[in-house]
């Protein structure tokens, strides 16, 4: 079953489509929920393509992480040992993704989450010149929804994100996202 959350569904539509699997998308809306009033997040983990990311695994806030009701800042010492761990779990396939939090008020992306992105997209350390955020917003109908963004042309711009049931069949070779040839520091 595919649901769709939001999409571009204009001509210039972004070459990005992030997928998140069921499981990953129901443990982001547990841990916001838990967090009420404040924002909680951290980090997705899965596989990229060409045509966008695959986020099969969410990594919670973290012992060390600061919740306040418009602000997060995740424990960056737990976010690095989970990519690690998947890293070494799967060789060449999971990998870092995507940053996530969750705004328990229903807005777009802050001023504060384009900064953070654009750190990440000049960060040599992330590899990722393209990064992608997504979003955890408590609707008014009192529903968690997914939105997915990511930084490029100076901005936040929205991406399509689907959450599906269906297990990707993994056929096509997992890549690294947006990762120039030759960037990877290991
Ligand atoms: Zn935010």
């Amino acid at each position: 079953m595919w649901r769709l959350f939001s999409m571009l569904g204009r001509k210039r539509a972004l070459p990005v489509q992030i997928t998140v699997t069921h499981p990953a998308a129901a443990k982001m809306f547990r841990i916001a929920q838990r967090a009420l009033p404040n924002e909680s997040g951290g980090v997705l983990i899965g596989t990229c393509s060409e045509t966008g990311a695959l986020i099969s695994v969410t990594v919670g806030p973290g012992p060390k992480a600061l919740h306040g009701p418009t602000s997060f800042t995740r424990d960056g010492e737990y976010a690095q040992l989970h990519v690690e761990r998947h890293r070494r779990q799967s060789p060449g396939q999971l990998d870092y993704v995507a940053e996530w939090h969750s705004h328990p008020l229903p807005c777009a992306p802050s001023p504060t989450d384009s900064a953070s992105m654009r750190a990440i997209s000049r960060s040599p350390e992330y590899r990722r010149p393209i990064p992608l955020l997504v979003l955890c917003i408590l609707a008014s109908s009192g529903a968690w929804e997914l939105r997915g963004y990511t930084y490029r042309g100076r901005r936040l711009q929205e991406v399509a994100l689907v959450i599906t049931d269906a297990e990707t069949s993994g056929s096509e070779e997992a890549g690294h996202c947006n990762t120039e040839p030759g960037s990877r520091a290991e």
